[in-house]
């Protein structure tokens, strides 16, 4: 008699994604100033959430905000550590000083930013636009971050997931610029106890790609990939681990 089949989720995995912004910080806007990076990344959370669902039915999926709230970069992290995620991914739009650049990357911690760029788009991503926490301090930042640097594991694994996402991405958006797999000094990432990543979708406040962005269609795409990607993710690292 054939062994049952095998169920295509056999490991605990539990994935946090947290919709970047909220609240009181709204993020990057549009170029015609109609939709702000806050409320999409909270839609394609929702929209991510059930689509892994989907491809892995006994996959944990939290997401660190259900609403327009305001939350700490520190509270994210906290909330991902607290419940345990095997990964985190905090989604964003990006935005350029010119708004003329498109394409979609994805970022893992690092001290130092890889450029110029990568520098400026972490500091947009860091800027909470309201005071920090008492209890947190840049110095404290540095020292948790290099402690951080040496557990090489999830550093590695963020990158398998971040090459997979840019991969998906490729695959159905042959048009859009790759803009690669990057690091630097995001402060969502920083005290993260898993492998964890940043993914800037593509840029909002573009005249061609804003639009895109805010089109179901479009959404629907950039979901996909990310979810191709997760459940890849799945697949070489979580179940053979
Ligand atoms: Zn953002």
């Amino acid at each position: 008699m054939l062994a049952a089949p095998k169920p295509i989720l056999d490991k605990r995995f539990r994935l946090v994604i947290d919709p970047g912004h909220g609240g009181e910080n709204e993020g990057c806007h549009g170029h015609d100033h109609g939709v702000v990076e806050k409320e999409l990344t909270l839609a394609m959370a929702q929209q991510l959430a059930s689509r892994v669902h989907e491809l892995l039915p006994r996959a944990e999926i939290l997401l660190t905000r259900e609403a327009d709230e305001t939350l700490h970069l520190s509270q994210r992290v906290a909330f991902a550590n607290a419940a345990e995620a095997d990964l985190f991914l905090s989604l964003h739009c990006n935005a350029s000083p010119l708004s003329n650049q498109t394409g979609y990357e994805t970022f893992i911690l690092d001290l130092e930013a890889s450029n110029e760029e990568t520098a400026l788009t972490a500091q947009r991503e860091n800027d909470e636009g309201f005071a920090r926490p008492a209890n947190t301090s840049s110095e404290g930042d540095v020292s948790t971050m290099l402690r951080e640097l040496s557990m090489t594991a999830d550093r590695s694994r963020a990158a398998h997931f971040a090459r997979a996402i840019q991969a998906q991405q490729r695959k159905l958006f042959p048009d859009r610029p790759d803009r690669g797999v990057r690091q630097g000094p995001f402060d969502v990432l920083l005290g993260a106890r898993m492998p964890a990543v940043l993914h800037e979708v593509g840029f909002l406040d573009h005249p061609g790609e804003g639009p895109m962005l805010r089109s179901a269609s479009g959404q629907a795409k950039l979901v996909e990939a990310i979810a191709q990607a997760t459940a890849s993710y799945y697949g070489d690292i979580v179940r053979r681990a």
